[in-house]
Order: C-alpha cells, then structure tokens, then sequence
C-alpha cells in the first residue's frame, strides 16, 4: 500500500518528468510542478477570502484612480496569457502592500499610496506585480517547497483538499496575512522588475518614476511601520542600478506609447 505521502511524492516526480520543465520570459528555466488551472483556484480562493478578512475600500475616487491605472497596465498583457477579465480591489489600510494572483486578482492597500506617490509609481508596483504572475513565480516557488517537503500541507490545499484557505494564501505569498512569510526569490524579483518596468512603459507610464518609487520604500523602511511589500518582495541593494540600466529599453517603448497616443491621466 503506497501511503499518502509517497503518493504527493510520486505525484511530484512524475509530473516533474512529464515536463514541468518550463522557461521563464527572460528565458529562465522554471520547475512548474502545478498547472494553471490549480493555480488559478488557488488564487481565485485566496482573493475571495482576502475580501472577507480585510476591509475593502467604498471610496469612490480612490477606487476610480487605482483601476484607470490597473487597466491602462493590464491591456497591455499580451493575450497570449490567457487573462481577459482582471479584478481590482483596493482595501482599506494603512498597510504599505499590493498583490497579484494568479488568474488576474489585483488587490491595493490604500496606504501604498503614502509610498507611490503618483500615477506612474503606482504603475511601477502594478507592473511588478503583474509579471510576478505571468512569469508563474508563484507556481514556481510553491513548486521548490514542494519538492523540499516544506510544501505539503500548500500542495495539498492547492490540490483542493480541505487543508484550510490559510495554507492557500501563504502559498500565494499573502504571508503577511497568515504569519508566514514566503518572499519570492532574488532572480524572480530582478525579473518583476525588469519585466514590469517595460509593461508599464508600454502602457505610456514614466518608467524613470520607478527609481524615486523604491528610494520612497526604502524610506519607509526606516519608519514605524516598516511596508509589508518588502517582506514578500526582498530589496537588495542592486535593485536601483539594475532598474537604472533597464530604462534603456523601457525608455523607448515608453516614448513610443506617448507616439501611440497612451498617454494615461489617472488622477487622485
Ligand atoms: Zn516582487
């Protein structure tokens, strides 16, 4: 008799010979262990109970600004990715923070706006975020704790048992929410970074803006509350030189947006 356990494992192997090797949009090769469809349950059930623990915002202005810029970056996702309906909720706290799931949930604490000061900052955090998901970090990184044995009551609730919706949102990385906290790894973050940087640029945002964006959440980082954001998305001190060097490819496609006429004017 083959026990619960071996059974996870054998799952694992298999699959993992099955061709679970993918490659990243940089062309980093990625271990996927789960498919987009468990993925996408497992956001879509962490998203739902986001809504329910925390308090989301009913003001109107608020809403209507961070959605302008939402939309403005997510129609340039090309649709190829498969993700036509992406759902933005903004939530009612002091929280520095900002998250996207897989199967196109964006949530937006209030209090990031103390941090990105404008609409193309905002666009610098929404486009990270959005590349955390098309480049399947979180399947990724649930992929290496699986195999590593840390992952096996994530795997299970993400296999739909009845683990609790706890153990779904720490796999996403709502680790704040939970108590655990998984940040995402070095290169996963070099590669939001970059790749977001060109998304929002093509949506006509100022890439430059993102350089003043992370020195404001370093800033924050010395204060009282120190932002959520950077528990889950780990700084290093290369981040505004690489960011620096990727603004010769994302000045352009931001020049040639502003030609296009994407010229977005989200307002507070
Ligand atoms: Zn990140």
């Amino acid at each position: 008799m083959i026990s619960a356990l071996s059974k996870v494992t054998l799952l694992a192997a298999s699959t993992l010979l099955l061709g679970a090797c993918a490659q990243s949009p940089t062309g980093r090769s990625q271990m996927l262990l789960f498919s987009p469809q468990q993925m996408n349950q497992l956001g879509a059930d962490s998203f739902n109970q986001m809504k329910q623990q925390e308090k989301v915002s009913k003001d109107a202005k608020l809403n209507a600004y961070v959605s302008c810029v939402a939309k403005a970056v997510t129609a340039q996702v090309p649709s190829s990715y498969g993700i036509s309906n992406w759902e933005v909720v903004v939530f009612d706290s002091k929280q520095v923070n900002a998250f996207a799931l897989p199967g196109g949930k964006i949530g937006v604490y209030s209090g990031l706006l103390n941090v990105a000061k404008n609409q193309d900052q905002l666009a610098t955090v929404i486009g990270h975020e959005l590349t955390h998901v098309l480049a399947q970090h979180s399947n990724e990184r649930l992929s290496r704790d699986q195999l590593t044995g840390l992952g096996l009551a994530v795997a299970d609730a993400a296999l739909g048992s009845s683990q609790g919706s706890g153990a779904a949102m720490a796999a996403l990385g709502l680790g704040v929410q939970v108590g655990v906290s998984l940040p995402y790894g070095r290169e996963q973050e070099s590669e939001a970074d970059r790749l977001g940087l060109d998304l929002m640029a093509r949506a006509g945002f100022n890439p430059a803006e993102a350089i003043p964006l992370w020195q404001n959440m370093g800033q924050a980082a010395g204060g009282k509350t120190p932002p959520a954001l950077l528990s889950t998305h780990p700084s290093n001190e290369s981040r505004i030189s690489e960011l620096s060097a990727e603004l010769a490819t994302a000045t352009p496609l931001y020049q040639q947006a502003r030609a296009a006429g994407l010229t977005p004017q989200c307002k507070r």
